[in-house]
């Protein structure tokens, strides 16, 4: 049956189609899914798993959500595609969303927004208007330590981990990296040379760290001061994630960005970015300086609509907010677990020194039907659909404490000489 999509067969089965089909850029995948409703999914085993990850904070409505559902059937059914030669109501009527979600307050058409496809497309349109920001006169573009922006080149230059970044050197150049929370190196760096600063507002694939409290303000202030840009990568934490549309209004309240990246969340599924600017970095990028064919593609922006609509309607914002605190603070209590971070329901689950490295109790979790990941061997995530429900929450705290008690009382039982740690 190779060729067709068939659902039938097995894990270890398709998993061997996959070694055989798949480039080899993301390892074996842990499991291939073959539904999901909700907060839930299955396996081609018929297992199934509470999704706390989300496809990493995409389906921020869960699985097959009938506004989504409805949406893109409707679009697709009407108008697929059309290029960026016309456009479309579902891709005017989000811009003009995005606008006033992004820059609440603002001026209408003040605000101007370039949809792509994804999140790392939506950071290389910020980083063509930042390099249109001053051309020559600002070579410079400062971005911090651990940041991660996407895999494209433009992207990938503003990513700090090296071993994303050096076998794919030569970069586009004038990125400087700065230790992400220190105001002094900030203030150190910034002159007119420099033509904007990138920064997430909670560091996700770093391990879910949000910047110190402050810092965002600091950098808007410098950035003023010397006439760059202000880029905030909102592509994991927007959408309401953190239980704010955009993290930085809840983080930083009263900082008004110049340009502003999602993605993730933004289609509740369905790939789509953007990158929102406002005021004069709003008219950076003129005719023919940038494009994408499926950029704007009404299917993608009706599933974001509806994204948008369904927040508003479920109250997903407050409900975000107040399930991520209750949520946070019993984590925070279970042994084993040093620190929560984060906000509303993006949450790293800081684990304490000795337990086995956090990928390996993310495949115990998985085994007993949670989906979770660790952006670090020392942290877990937790990125679930905005939806998830008090049951749910509650039975991976549950089943967090079972697995890390019993790797502290495997840690306690341990010999600790190095003879007897055969
Ligand atoms: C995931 C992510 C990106 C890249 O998005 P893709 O859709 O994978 O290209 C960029 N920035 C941040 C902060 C992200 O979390």
């Amino acid at each position: 049956m190779s060729g067709t999509q068939s659902t039938t067969g097995s894990n270890e089965a398709w998993g061997q189609r996959y070694a055989a089909a798949v480039m080899n850029t993301f390892g074996a995948p842990q499991r291939v899914l073959v539904r999901g409703e909700g907060a839930h999914v299955t396996d081609a085993d018929g297992t199934e798993y509470t999704d706390l990850l989300a496809g990493i904070a995409v389906n921020i409505l869960g699985h097959a959500h009938p506004a989504v559902v409805a949406a893109v059937t409707e679009q697709i059914s009407t108008l697929g595609h059309v290029s960026n030669f016309f456009a479309t109501p579902a891709q005017i009527s989000l811009a003009e969303e995005l606008d006033a979600l992004v820059f609440p307050g603002t001026p209408a058409g003040s605000s101007k927004v370039f949809l792509a496809n994804s999140g790392t497309e939506a950071n290389e349109a910020a980083f063509k208007i930042a390099r249109r920001h001053g051309g020559a006169d600002r070579p410079r573009i400062l971005a911090l330590e651990n940041a991660f922006h996407g895999r494209t080149m433009g992207a990938l230059a503003l990513t700090h981990k090296a071993a994303y970044r050096e076998p794919f050197a030569p970069l586009p150049g004038g990125v400087e990296f700065l230790p992400a929370g220190d105001v002094g190196a900030l203030r150190a760096a910034m002159g007119p040379d420099v033509a904007a600063v990138v920064l997430e507002p909670i560091q996700g694939e770093a391990g879910v760290k949000p910047l110190p409290a402050g810092y965002v303000e600091a950098a808007r202030e410098a950035t003023s001061a010397a006439g760059a840009l202000l880029i905030i990568d909102e592509v994991q934490t927007g959408m309401g994630r953190t239980g704010a549309w955009m993290a930085h209004h809840l983080l930083a309240p009263g900082v008004i960005p110049d340009v502003v990246t999602l993605a993730k969340g933004l289609g509740g599924g369905m790939p789509i970015g953007a990158a929102v600017a406002t005021g004069e970095a709003a008219a950076l990028l003129g005719p023919g300086q940038h494009g994408t064919t499926f950029g704007g593609n009404p299917v993608a922006c009706a599933a974001a609509l509806a994204v948008i609509s369904t927040v508003r309607e479920e109250d997903l914002l407050q409900r975000t907010a107040d399930l991520g605190e209750r949520w946070a603070a019993a984590l925070a209590a279970v042994p084993g677990v040093t620190e929560v971070r984060g906000a509303g329901l993006l949450r790293g689950v800081a684990l304490a020194d000795g337990l086995p490295p956090a990928a390996r109790i993310a495949a115990e979790l998985m085994e007993r039907g949670f989906i979770v990941n660790a952006p670090r061997p020392d942290t877990l995530r937790l990125a679930p659909p905005l939806i998830l429900s008090d049951a749910d929450a509650d039975a991976f705290t549950a089943t967090l404490t079972d697995v890390l008690t019993e790797a502290l009382q495997t840690r306690a039982d341990a010999p600790t000489t190095q003879e007897g740690a055969a």
